[in-house]
């Protein structure tokens, strides 16, 4: 496996693959791996004969006071799952080698951009999209895979490619979760004993929400008000918002018809949490 520091090794890896007729796959992570992370690896490695593992934590999508800093970090631990994992190369550039210090151009996404997380975050996907659309150009990958974890960020992705014209397929892996319901992340490292418990009632809450759809609910109002009762629950969870949207437009819906995503986003201590499900794909 190889480790590649710089953009210009990067390009000229990938330009090398390509020459040989070999496709590239990309798995984009900010590192501090999970079996989330390392799913997304064996769905390029299903469809690439090659897959890069970038493993940056992008400046520019955290905005003032959230946790670059303190953000999880283990290169050597990293290292060793994408070895295990069989990836073919980890790009891993530092700040100062993607950014140059005058560093002007943003790609932004101005529709989907705007609710769910982008509301409490401004400015994040457009750091998100610039970091993306920068290693398309650096990894030049045939497959990019994204987690549906990131239900909001997968779709801007599809839109950037699809209006940006990358030459890129995008696929987007299912929620892998630990045994007991909670999403894997590299922030549930933040929780404490007691948080990781109360932090379960986001899969249950969504868990909730299903079982009203199967049992034949389609009304908004009531599969919402489940939610906010199952998350009210522990007084230590603060919900940020739950949201019922079209899966693909991400705009709310006042009835259960079609695909809808529903997206949840809650504070448990000082960690925020997002979760999700669509409900009649
Ligand atoms: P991150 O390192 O958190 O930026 O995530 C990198 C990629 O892994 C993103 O496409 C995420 O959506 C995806 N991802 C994160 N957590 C999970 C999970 N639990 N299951 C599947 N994919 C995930």
């Amino acid at each position: 496996m190889e480790i590649l520091r710089t953009t210009s090794a990067m390009q000229k890896w990938s330009l090398n693959r390509k020459r040989v007729g070999q496709r590239i796959g990309l798995v984009p992570t900010m590192g501090y791996l999970h079996q989330g992370h390392m799913s997304l690896v064996q769905l390029a490695h299903e469809r690439t004969e090659v897959v890069v593992a970038s493993i940056f934590v992008n400046p520019i999508q955290f905005l003032p006071g959230e946790d670059l800093a303190h953000y999880p970090r283990d290169f050597e631990r990293d290292e060793r799952l994408c070895r295990e994992a069989g990836v073919t190369a980890v790009f891993y550039p530092t700040p100062e080698e993607i950014y140059a210090a005058d560093h002007s151009v943003y790609v932004d996404e101005t529709l989907l951009s705007k609710g769910l997380c982008g509301r409490q975050r401004p400015g994040h996907f457009r750091g998100v999209a610039t970091v993306v659309a920068k290693l398309f150009n650096l990894v030049l990958p045939d497959v990019a895979v994204f987690g549906q974890k990131d239900a909001q960020q997968s779709r801007i992705i599809q839109r950037l490619v699809r209006d940006l014209n990358f030459p890129v397929e995008i696929v987007v892996g299912p929620i892998v979760r630990e045994p007991d319901g909670l999403a894997m992340s590299s922030r549930n490292r933040y929780l404490s004993a007691q948080e990781r418990q109360h932090a379960l009632s986001l899969h249950r809450a969504l868990e909730q929400a299903e079982d009203l759809y199967r049992r034949g609910c389609r009304d908004v109002p009531v599969i919402r008000e489940a939610l906010e009762a199952c998350l009210s629950v522990e007084s230590a969870v603060k919900i940020e918002f739950i949201e019922l949207v079209d899966n693909s437009t991400l705009e709310p819906v006042t009835t259960m018809g079609g695909a809808v995503l529903i997206a949840l986003a809650a504070r448990v201590g000082s960690t925020r949490l997002i979760d999700n499900i669509v409900l009649g794909a």
